[in-house]
């Protein structure tokens, strides 16, 4: 395909359903080909997508050529994959301009959820990630965000992925407009079809973005990354507290009318105290929001060791005591460092300091 093909064809994945169905439209009427064609091109892909124009084989081969000509369907190439013994798999992506990128898929009784990253790098540098580490390289595309669910369902066997979290690389509410049209195209019935309440959004807190994603009808989950239930500590943690004071972040969750989800990673000596319990129950009251809590993945957090297990129970029990639902995330993929781009950190060589009890060397796929 490439080989006959000019660089100014157009991308149909960086379109939404709607758009890249009127784009193939006019290109039809305009040839004089049968517009019916449109709709079978557009189940192609994202529904049941297709590799390449090539390969849609419901179509007559001269107007595969013809549509090879015009349109591009770009993919993300997998340069690494890896399983974890707990099922888990990590994805190394590498991009036309040969950033690369992260996904993880985790299989949890009938769900299988891929954690997607919506940026190369990250700007904020929050002091426990690994993505913080390598800076911020630049946003993902469209296609580039969604497309990571799309490679899924063109692995062989496919992998059929229920939930999208935005927890991989990046700050998806700093991407918002690429975002937007993700969630569009992850949700919508001729996109990927995944239910909005199946699709969560992890942000720092930036708040333009929150309102956005606010005012999307759709029922989008939101989750928070407070990590700290004051302002001194978490500006500690996390510099962009500066720029979104927790205050303001709690006033954003309180007004977001759907239900909220803090997240708040456990590091051992520093944020798991019972004032801090305490203190973060009231926080989530107002709010109403539900409390994960993280264990800390030991990759990339220099400096932090993890809240010993019995401790973030007790600290989970504190939280429950005053009113507050909560959950103690499982740690997956361990043993493959699937969190917060320690894949992609190990494979540029640029690894953090590594603590004694970390696996994870790369197979290239
Ligand atoms: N920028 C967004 C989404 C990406 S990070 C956000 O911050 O929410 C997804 C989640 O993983 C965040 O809650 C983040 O704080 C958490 N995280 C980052 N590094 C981690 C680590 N080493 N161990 C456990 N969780 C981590």
């Amino acid at each position: 395909m490439s080989a006959t093909s000019p660089k100014n064809r157009e991308n149909l994945l960086n379109l939404t359903p709607a758009a890249a169905e009127s784009r193939l439209r006019e290109f039809f009427t305009q040839g004089g080909l049968p517009v019916y064609r449109a709709k079978q091109i557009l189940r192609r892909l994202w529904v049941n997508p297709a590799a390449d124009f090539e390969a849609v084989t419901e179509l007559p081969k001269s107007l595969r050529a013809q549509l090879a000509l015009a349109f591009e369907l770009p993919r993300l190439s997998i340069a690494a994959r890896q399983r974890s013994a707990d099922g888990t798999e990590k994805f190394l992506f590498i991009l036309g301009d040969g950033q690369a990128i992260e996904s993880v898929a985790i299989p949890e009784g009938d769900r299988l959820t891929l954690c997607i990253s919506s940026q190369a790098g990250c700007a904020l540098q929050c002091a426990f990630c690994a993505t913080g580490a390598m800076g911020f390289q630049r946003n993902l595309e469209v296609f580039e965000i969604a497309g990571q669910v799309r490679e899924m369902r063109l692995l062989d066997p496919p992998l059929q992925i229920t939930n999208v979290v935005f927890m991989g690389m990046g700050e998806p509410l700093m991407n918002w407009r690429a975002v937007n049209d993700a969630l569009t195209l992850l949700n919508d019935p001729l996109g990927l079809g995944l239910g909005a309440r199946h699709i969560t959004v992890s942000t720092v807190g930036v708040l333009p973005g929150i309102v956005a994603l606010g005012e999307r009808p759709e029922q989008f989950r939101l989750a928070i990354s407070i990590h700290a239930p004051s302002d001194s500590l978490r500006r500690e943690l996390m510099p962009v507290n500066v720029k979104y004071p927790l205050s303001d972040v709690i006033e954003a969750a309180k007004q977001f009318d759907r239900r909220v989800t803090f997240e708040y990673v456990m590091l051992g000596g520093v944020n798991d105290a019972t004032e801090h319990a305490i203190r973060l129950a009231e926080l989530a009251r107002e709010c109403r929001a539900f409390v994960n809590l993280i264990p800390l993945h030991p990759g990339g957090a220099r400096g932090f060791v993890p809240t010993p297990a019995t401790r973030i129970r007790d600290f989970a029990h504190e939280l429950r005591r005053h009113g507050v639902e909560v959950a103690i995330r499982k740690s997956r993929g361990v043993d493959i460092a699937a969190a917060c781009g320690q894949l992609r950190v190990e494979r540029l060589g640029r690894r953090p300091p590594r603590g004694p009890n970390e696996h994870g060397d790369v197979q290239v796929a």
